[in-house]
């Protein structure tokens, strides 16, 4: 699902785009800022990374800075949080970090 949405065949609120990785709203926010920042190549989840993504993650955590920052919560901050399979709350199977601000 993800997929398509980084393939702009399915629509979102895009925040942020470069070629590797893409920000875009959480269609049910559970808090007054929620974006999902996704690598745009498909990954599982967590526990599928290997050696060679450290550069793709270290980008998306790097987006979210950068949207902290945008957002204007550099300094209030804000949350960066992964759900990994069926335990750890994970529904959809495309990795993606959730950046939430703007509720304690
Ligand atoms: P997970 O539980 O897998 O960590 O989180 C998946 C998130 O994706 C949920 O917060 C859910 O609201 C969001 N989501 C699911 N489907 C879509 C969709 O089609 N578009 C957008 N923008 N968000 C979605």
């Amino acid at each position: 699902m993800f997929c398509r949405i980084a393939a702009r065949q399915t629509p979102a609120d895009v925040e942020y785009e470069d070629e590797a990785v893409l920000a875009f709203k959480d269609i049910y926010p559970k808090a007054p800022v929620h974006l999902l920042i996704i690598p745009k190549r498909h990954i599982e989840s967590l526990a599928r990374l290997e050696p060679g993504d450290a550069e793709l993650v270290g980008r998306c955590v790097l987006v979210a800075r950068e949207l902290g920052e945008r957002a204007g919560y550099a300094e209030r901050g804000y949350r960066l949080s992964c759900n990994c399979g069926p335990e750890g709350g994970q529904v959809v199977y495309h990795l993606h970090f959730h950046f939430t601000a703007g509720r304690r």
